[in-house]
């Protein structure tokens, strides 16, 4: 294999064990949208299973439906919007969706689809669901509903790892406008808004379900978490394949952004950003090999990139050797950093092409 993503299911256990310090592990509905943020969404909802995890939370009824042919019990929650058309698609499964506007409910009741849904509440994201000021006129609807069966309310923090105070913000609003709903209308039972970095702040007493995604997968630094303790369940690898003692100054990669020396050792290595290497990383990134750092140079390649290997390495680097881009040496926190963005975003960039070996 020239590049693979290793998923260490022992870690992903760990990092369930932690999370049970801090939220009844009947809460926990496991988010495992995208792919399972990359790592392999039949596996991991497998893994989950395995140690009793019943909840799971995914973006789109594709990945809803691929749970279900897991397993036929679990509860399923879709994070995303979803088309009218497959409202009817997804009745008799439950699988529950969300409702985020007035025009969703009126086409369940004009097509008299029997279903269960969740209530989404927009506290302060600004991206879907119902405002404060439209609670009243939701109730009133609610109340007058032949299918619609809410089951449930949610919302979701937009600054739970950064921002304290609106959080707090967000929060209370929750609890308020949920409060109301649940007192007018009797069916709705479960209410939530924790999400990973929710949990570590907030008690899970008052809530139903608590949607942890990236803390599962450990895509995480510690110091975020503290005092808890996530390990990174995927680690990104690929091969040397080809070592060179330049023999002359030599320009590295596309648009000669780099100039290496005469004498330097330089490695190819197997990956490139069509696998989920960013880059960004051009000139800018590392991989860990052998105990140490080593510069990444020139522009990442669509399938390839150049190393610099350090002096003590040059005589015992040799074509096959492993390096590591993320992992267990390397944080995956710190290679976003380095391309502006979340370990998020890295975690479900890597490419399909890029096989993933479990252990
Ligand atoms: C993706 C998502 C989550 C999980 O967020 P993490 O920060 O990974 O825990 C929770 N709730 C909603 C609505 C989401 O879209």
């Amino acid at each position: 294999m020239r590049c693979w993503a290793e998923i260490n299911i022992d870690n992903l256990y760990e990092n369930i064990k932690e999370l049970e310090k801090i939220i009844l592990k009947e809460k926990i509905m496991a988010v495992i949208k995208a792919n399972a943020y990359g790592h392999g969404i039949t596996e991991i909802c497998k893994a989950l299973i395995k140690i009793g995890i019943k909840n799971f939370a995914v973006a789109t009824v594709e990945e809803a439906l691929k749970i279900r042919q897991i397993n036929s019990e679990v509860t399923i929650l879709i994070l995303g919007p979803i088309e009218n058309e497959y409202m009817s698609k997804i009745l008799d499964r439950n699988i529950y969706f969300m409702i985020t506007d007035f025009e969703e409910i009126e086409y369940i009741e004009k097509k008299g689809i029997n279903v269960d849904v969740f209530l989404k509440i927009d506290t302060g994201m600004g991206r879907v669901g119902f405002q404060e000021d439209e609670i009243p006129e939701l109730i009133e609807k609610l109340k007058n509903c032949k299918y619609v069966n809410a089951t449930g309310v949610f919302s979701h923090f937009s600054s739970s790892d950064s921002d304290e105070d609106y959080t707090k913000l967000q929060e209370k609003r929750f609890k308020e406008i949920s409060e109301n709903i649940m007192k007018e209308i009797k069916s709705v039972k479960y209410r939530h808004i924790l999400n990973s970095f929710g949990s570590l702040k907030y008690h899970d007493s008052e809530y139903d379900f608590v949607r942890t995604g990236i803390i599962l997968y450990g895509g995480v630094t510690e110091e975020e978490t503290l005092p808890y303790k996530f390990k990174p369940v995927m680690s990104l690898y690929a091969k040397i394949s080809h070592i060179k003692k330049l023999h002359k100054d030599s320009f590295i990669s596309y648009g000669n952004t780099y100039m290496a020396k005469k004498g330097d050792t330089v490695a190819t290595v197997s990956i490139g950003y069509a696998d989920g290497v960013r880059r960004d990383l051009s000139n800018k990134g590392y991989v860990y090999y052998k105990g140490h750092r080593c510069n990444i140079i020139g522009r990442v390649c669509m399938d390839q990139l150049m190393m610099l290997i350090p002096e003590e390495l040059a005589e015992s680097a040799k074509k096959g050797d492993v390096v590591e881009f993320f992992g267990k040496n390397i944080n995956i926190v710190e290679v976003a950093d380095l391309c502006n963005t979340i370990s998020y975003e890295i975690l479900c960039g890597i490419s399909s092409r890029v096989p993933r070996v479990y252990k």
